[in-house]
């Protein structure tokens, strides 16, 4: 009747209300501190790889006596490509914290993005090359747009290097540029291994891997596509993956031409 009752306790459905929202809220807390201490295990777990390798591999040097030269030169390398792994990894997760720091960071300028494609795909070429890989570049149209050439420059070389290492031997990798009015639209498209289906809604997730050992082997750490996303969200755009086991994958990037601050 829109009177208040004279003490004005809140009534027993305002109670429940609150209580409600209160647990609501609790919740969000827990899972934000659960996924916390997930990613805090996950990197110990990362970083603790390659130091148990090299532990391992100078234990046993250090155990042998009069160990021959070409020996020691192969656990010598094996140590400086676990060194590599652990640099990467260390290298991955700076740019994750990076990125994870408020959109004010954000250094926009007005960059052509069909020059900064060709960057990209130059610096990826002897890589492609090594592995048999052709990589193409077409440009539908000249973009110009307001983006943090950094951070955009990271997204999609991830994406490229992906498409070059979950590649089938001979296969290739498209990367097209195309724009409307509002938008500008990367497509990286490779003829590669493919993502299972029940794996496609994993992907973004850190430290995530299809096949863990095998992502290790090609120098993978798990954070390449985590950091893709964040770059791309932190543009306001948005990320699509179309992937087919055997056949390849489809990555389709959205970005506005102008960049909206918050
Ligand atoms: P990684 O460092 O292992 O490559 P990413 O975060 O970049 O990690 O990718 C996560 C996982 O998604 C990869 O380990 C791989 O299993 C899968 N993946 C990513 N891109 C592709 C692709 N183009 N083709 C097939 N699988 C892919």
């Amino acid at each position: 009747n829109g009177y208040k009752t004279e003490l004005d306790v809140p009534s027993y459905l305002e109670t429940q209300n609150i209580s409600i929202r209160f647990n609501q809220l609790f919740g969000r807390m827990k899972i934000i501190d659960e996924s916390r201490e997930e990613f805090v295990s996950n990197v110990s777990h990362e970083l603790k790889t390659p130091l148990t390798s090299m532990k391992v591999l100078a234990d046993s040097l250090n155990g042998q006596e009069d160990v021959p030269v070409e020996l020691y030169k192969e656990f010598m390398l094996d140590i400086g490509n676990e060194i590599d792994r652990e640099t990467k990894i260390i290298n991955d997760l700076l740019s994750l914290v990076k990125m994870d720091r408020s959109a004010g960071d954000m250094n926009i300028t007005s960059v052509n993005i069909n020059e900064l494609l060709e960057l990209i795909l130059k610096r990826l070429r002897p890589i492609a090359e090594k592995q048999h890989i052709e990589l193409v570049l077409e440009s539908f149209r000249p973009v110009s747009a307001e983006v943090d050439e950094v951070k955009l420059t990271l997204a999609i070389t991830n994406l490229i290097e992906n498409g070059i290492k979950y590649n089938k031997p001979d296969g290739w990798v498209h990367v097209s540029l195309n724009a409307d009015h509002q938008y500008f639209y990367v497509k990286v498209e490779d003829s590669g291994i493919g993502i299972p289906e029940d794996s496609l809604e994993h992907i973004y997730e850190r430290f995530y891997r299809v096949d863990k050992s095998h992502s290790r082997e090609i120098g993978g750490t798990g954070l390449g596509l985590a950091i893709t996303r964040n770059a791309i969200l932190m543009h306001r755009g948005a990320i699509k993956v179309f992937s087919t086991e055997g056949e390849g994958t489809i990555f389709n990037v959205r970005i506005p031409l102008n960049y909206i601050a918050s």
